[in-house]
């Protein structure tokens, strides 16, 4: 039996080489990596875990997932940290927790099974690691998700996509949905961002391949990488990698340390949903803008045309899918599906306070 794959390769002299995240980090005793979350103690590649940082069920269209139970919730968890310091992060108070002293979040205890009562109780068929990027808690996320897959209960990541191919192995049987966020097509840019852009493009290529359900996440920032030309880029690698491939192309609002530009405006992400079809994907989604971007933001079938799935922001107003196909021609259409979905959007968005023991960290 091969054995299960490893996110550490030790090295001379007590040194230990991360392989969780694509900074590949050479960690020496008593320090950390990039992250700041996994670290060399006396050789040993630790990371935290037992604790969450933020907890939620939400529409799993929030995440988003537009092709994975539709008008149903995802329980959603996160912890601290990240492998990239975005200065526009909409979830910097946890991802930017371990470098910058203005973004407090309390870390709280709780167990696997704490979480998986919650998500039974709660009857979500998906569970999402979010909030922070959860490569860099994989071994973490993993220990809840062995529980989460024994009840049924699909799991999933959403991340920037900083992987390595043995963080994918060490997942995979583990994961079943993964978002990317695709944040640019320029290396420049993305080195700002402590990122590396083919490390990006190369894991998506091989999430794909590794049979992980993808969809792709442009949040398009006015003057950062809404060119005409960068856009066109990405949408043709994406239809290169898979015209199946959801590409979500969503709005920007100031957040973080970058107060400007303004909001996106509807007419780019008209122009890049545009965009997109025209490079051949069949699925792409302008988000953030509920109701302002008319139907683009429903699911149509690639084949007849017919609507399929009408949204509103997070809401599914009608969900006309039969066992993953469209009801009017029997297309197959690529995701995740249930036999029976729920016609609309339930009662979804109600935050969720868990009686779990408080931390100590204060
Ligand atoms: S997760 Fe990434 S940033 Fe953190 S130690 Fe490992 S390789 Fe370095």
């Amino acid at each position: 039996m091969p054995s299960a794959p490893q996110l550490v390769i030790r090295g001379s002299g007590d040194r230990v080489r991360c392989l969780a995240c694509g900074h590949r980090c050479t960690i020496l005793p008593d320090r950390s990596g990039v992250c700041r979350v996994r670290f060399n103690s006396g050789g040993e590649l630790r990371a935290p875990s037992g604790y969450i940082a933020g907890v939620q069920v939400d529409p799993i269209e929030k995440k988003p997932f537009y092709h994975a139970f539709p008008a149903r919730d995802a329980l959603s968890f996160g912890m601290l940290g990240c492998d990239l310091h975005c200065s526009y992060c909409q979830n910097w108070v946890t991802s930017q927790a371990l470098r910058d002293d203005s973004a407090v979040s309390r870390p709280t205890f709780c167990s696997p099974e704490q979480l998986i009562e919650l998500a039974v109780r709660q009857k979500v068929p998906a569970m999402v690691s979010t909030y922070n990027e959860p490569l860099i808690t994989a071994d973490w996320a993993v220990e809840i998700f062995k529980l989460a897959k024994a009840e049924g209960i699909c799991c999933g990541f959403v991340s920037n996509g900083n992987a390595t191919p043995e963080v994918l192995e060490f997942i995979r049987p583990h994961v079943d949905l993964y978002k990317v966020d695709l944040k640019t097509f320029s290396d420049k840019q993305y080195r700002k961002l402590g990122g590396i852009l083919e490390n990006v493009l190369n894991s998506i290529r091989l999430i794909k391949k590794m049979g992980f359900w993808l969809e792709v996440v442009t949040l398009v920032v006015p003057g950062f990488n809404d060119g005409e030309d960068e856009l066109k880029e990405i949408a043709a690698f994406l239809a290169d990698v898979s015209i199946d491939v959801p590409w979500h192309v969503t709005a920007f609002r100031p957040d973080y340390k970058m107060n400007e530009p303004q909001r996106t405006p509807a007419e780019t992400l008209i122009r890049a949903y545009d965009i997109g079809k025209e490079a051949g994907l069949r699925h792409v989604y302008p988000g953030n803008l509920a109701g302002g971007v008319g139907k683009r933001e429903c699911t149509f079938c690639p084949t007849c045309e017919r609507l399929l799935i009408r949204r509103r922001g997070f809401v599914v107003e009608e969900n006309r899918m039969k066992n993953g196909a469209c009801p009017f021609c029997n297309e197959s259409i690529p995701g995740v599906w249930e036999d029976n979905p729920p016609n609309t959007t339930n009662g979804a968005g109600i935050p969720l306070r868990i009686a779990l023991p408080e931390s100590p960290c204060g």
